[in-house]
């Protein structure tokens, strides 16, 4: 696939994310043994990794989505969230594991995991394609992470830039996002 102008590097290929991908479903098989699990992957961003995550995954798992949002204003995230489709799973006393695209402030997620607390789950892990350490403004438990990045705009591999790109095989990074 040609790679539009903009695009800075491949941090990831569709190679070393497959890899990577069937590493995170042999450690979360170890982790849920005997017991599965349910998993929530975080439209839109995770569509692609929780598809491809939960095929690598061979304990008994079952499949949700929810979609979060979070708001602009003069391009910078406000900070407020919402919940654009809650989970139809019941929660209460299941072990899951959230599925996320990236965590950057960790904001969205932290959201997340205080929402699905409140519904009183066994346990509740997260599992992130993406982590961007240096951005990170609020603690959150990372299970699972596929690779940690700088601070630099990611699409491709589901993740979007306007909408565009998350049809990419590779993950790579933009330069006029960043
Ligand atoms: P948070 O700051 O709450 O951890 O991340 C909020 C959302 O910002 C993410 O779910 C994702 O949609 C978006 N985001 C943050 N960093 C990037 C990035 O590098 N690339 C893309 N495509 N989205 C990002």
């Amino acid at each position: 696939m040609k790679l539009p102008d903009e695009i800075d590097c491949v941090l990831f290929d569709a190679k070393a994310i497959a890899d990577r991908v069937g590493e995170l479903g042999r450690f979360i098989d170890i982790a849920y043994a005997g017991k599965g699990l349910v998993a929530i992957g975080v439209l839109k961003g995770a569509f692609i990794f929780t598809a491809d995550l939960v095929r690598k995954i061979n304990v008994p798992v079952e499949i949700d989505f929810v979609e979060l949002a979070s708001y602009m204003v003069d391009t910078k995230r406000s900070g407020e969230i919402v919940l654009e489709q809650d989970v139809e799973i019941k929660i209460k006393g299941r072990d899951i594991l959230i599925i996320e695209d990236i965590v950057d402030t960790g904001l969205t997620t932290r959201f997340l995991i205080d929402h699905i607390n409140i519904q009183e789950p066994a346990s509740v892990e997260v599992c992130t394609l993406l982590y961007k350490p240096a951005r990170q403004r609020v603690d959150v438990p990372l299970s699972y992470v596929g690779f940690e990045i700088d601070d630099v705009f990611a699409v491709g591999y589901g993740l979007d830039y306007g909408g565009k790109y998350r049809n990419l095989p590779d993950i790579v990074s933009l330069t006029s996002a960043s």
